[in-house]
């Protein structure tokens, strides 16, 4: 079979790895009738996070590359801790990441009919039992990796007997936790999974597709193999804690495929990646929902958050995440992606996307002696020097202006190249200045800078060729706009928040991964941008507009400084 490699929007070109080889063979040998098939299957329990997003990507990402389709299937097996709300953010996620999956997405509670009747046709086979023990019993039975288990009282019932107790289940007759189905393997396989897993356990609860239709619910190692199996998936890709299940997922496909015809020849193959770990976050939805349960962070879409609704919030771009999956790879071995890899991508996304304006986040007001009162010029600035077809604008300039309070300094030493009293710098797409004098109150803060421009010094006049050393961003005082700024960095100080026995990962979070500004003012075509807008503040990094910006309180969030500031961070020791 003939493959083009997919070219992605950022023209990046998917390369090879260990999976399209896996799967560039089983073409080869004519598997399947040269069907690529994958699927997508979260557990609606939570919002997705940037792992999922790697997974999400590879799997679209591989049937695009072989001309194949993907399922979404929600394996919706545990009632309790599942909801709608996650299925819908879910949906959102993966469409905004840029893909569709095949027809209508599936549900694993879809399937609870034809897997209750594989059950019975275990049971039927004399591979499935029902089990009276309790839980505590049997755990006490499991044995561990180098002794062998021991068998339950219960394991030699009759078919008979396992399949008038197993309708009673699921017709629920029986309390939560009086018995279970399990499956009939070896309680002394060295496979811990293959010790007579369990198949089905009693749930009086309501779940959010079948109602109060079910008593009884399969287990997900029961569930997942055959979910893909129902759906013809011909490669099933997941991370590498399911490769010691994959036995058993072959042994239930052995058990329910016993004389049945299958789609043609189509035994989904699951094929192991090791699973994406971030440094500076932690990543299981347990620990996120936490966070967001206990109000460290303001939800799930909180711009802190490595969830997918969090980054958007924040301002990343489905290519930037796009680019980042396919950068980092698909490794076999779990190892840990410096999250300014994840930061580099979005940089260098923005960097040639965004418009680069003009805002002063702490300003001071600089007032231009020589320069009329009630005189605005309009200047032009460039949108983007590295596109051209993003155009110019025109920015307003006056005798009054703000610029960054840590742009001055009365006595600057050597190093610092912007201004101070007696020095020049160029005001971007404007004037050469001068500093003339300063006015402090009685802290000793200044509160305003007295400067000279020089006129012939024009930006685009043949006088703005004159060299200074500095050039400092600015906004005039009566055209700009007031707006909040989020200044969000990192959630946890810690590499390894999950990593350190006996300390809560919590007890890492930063306590400066949030800093509010409202004293910033922005130039005054920012006033209609829109949520989720993105820019770059001319000096100071990359920001969006928040979904709580309104045009008479607009928010901004960073989305990244311009520089890496963490890695100095670390040379230093922090
Ligand atoms: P968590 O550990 O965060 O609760 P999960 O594995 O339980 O995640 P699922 O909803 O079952 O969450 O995951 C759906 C799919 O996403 C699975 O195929 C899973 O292997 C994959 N996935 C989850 N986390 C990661 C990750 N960090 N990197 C790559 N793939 C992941
Ligand atoms: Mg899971």
């Amino acid at each position: 079979m003939s493959k083009e490699p997919v070219e992605l929007a950022s023209n990046e070109v998917i390369k090879g790895n260990f999976i399209t080889h896996e799967i560039e063979k089983d073409l080869q040998e004519g598997k399947n009738g040269g069907v690529v098939h994958t699927r997508f299957p979260p557990e609606p329990n939570g919002y997705l996070h940037i792992g999922h997003a790697k997974s999400i990507c590879l799997n679209f990402g591989l049937a695009q590359q072989f001309n194949g389709t993907t399922n979404l299937r929600f394996d919706d097996t545990n009632p309790v801790k599942e909801d709608v709300e996650y299925v819908d953010s879910i949906m959102e996620n993966i469409k905004w990441l840029g893909f569709d999956w095949e027809g209508e997405p599936k549900y694993t509670s879809d399937y609870f009919g034809q897997l209750y009747e594989w059950a019975v046709k275990i049971i039927k086979r004399g591979n499935a039992y029902v089990d009276n023990q309790s839980a505590e019993e049997i755990a006490l039975q499991k044995g561990t990796p180098t002794t062998p288990g021991s068998e339950s009282p219960y394991r030699n019932r009759s078919v008979e007997e396992n399949l008038e107790l197993f309708e009673k289940m699921k017709s629920g007759e029986f309390e939560e936790g009086e018995c279970v189905l399990r499956a009939k393997i070896d309680m002394a396989s060295p496979n811990m999974h293959l010790r007579d897993p369990l198949m089905y356990r009693i749930l009086k609860k309501d779940h959010h597709r079948t109602g109060d239709k079910w008593s009884i619910y399969p287990m997900y190692d029961y569930a997942h193999g055959q979910g893909d199996f129902i759906e013809g998936i011909t490669h099933s890709v997941c991370t590498l804690e399911f490769e010691v299940h994959r036995p058993l997922y072959n042994w239930f496909l052995e058990q329910v495929t016993e004389g049945v015809e299958t789609k043609p020849g189509i035994l989904p193959r699951q094929i192991e990646f090791a699973r994406l770990n971030l440094n500076y976050t932690v990543m299981s939805k347990r620990k996120l929902l936490q966070l967001v349960e206990e109000k460290y962070v303001s939800g799930w879409d909180d711009p802190r958050m490595p969830t997918v609704s969090g980054l958007r919030r924040r301002g990343y771009t489905p290519d930037s995440i796009r680019v980042f999956a396919d950068r980092i790879g698909v490794a076999k071995r779990d190892g840990v992606i410096d999250v300014a890899v994840l930061e580099h991508c979005i940089r260098e996304d923005l960097n040639s996307t965004t418009p680069r304006v003009y805002a002063v986040l702490n300003p001071v007001k600089m007032i231009i002696t020589n320069y009329p009162e009630g005189k605005v010029e309009m200047m032009e600035a460039i949108n983007n020097p590295e596109d051209e077809s993003m155009g110019s604008r025109e920015i307003p300039f006056s005798r009054e202006i703000y610029i960054e309070k840590d742009d001055f300094m009365i006595d600057p030493p050597k190093k610092f190249f912007r201004l101070g009293p007696g020095r020049e710098v160029r005001l971007k797409n404007a004037y050469i200045i001068k500093c003339e004098d300063y006015k402090l109150d009685d802290n000793g803060e200044v509160t305003e800078i007295y400067c000279t421009c020089d006129p012939d010094t024009k930006s685009g006049m043949e006088g703005s060729k004159r060299k200074v050393k500095g050039t400092l961003h600015w906004v005039s005082v009566e055209q700009s706009v007031p707006a909040e700024v989020r200044l969000y960095d990192r959630l946890f100080s810690d590499e390894n928040p999950d990593g350190h026995e006996g300390v809560d990962f919590k007890d890492f979070l930063n306590t400066d991964s949030l800093k509010v500004l409202t004293t910033a003012m922005v130039e005054p075509g920012l006033k209609s941008a829109k949520p989720l807008d993105k820019f770059q503040f001319q000096r100071l990094g990359y920001f969006c507009v928040d979904k709580d910006s309104r045009e008479d309180k607009l928010v901004f969030n960073r989305t990244v400084p311009l520089r890496d500031s963490w890695a100095k961070k670390a040379k230093k020791g922090k």
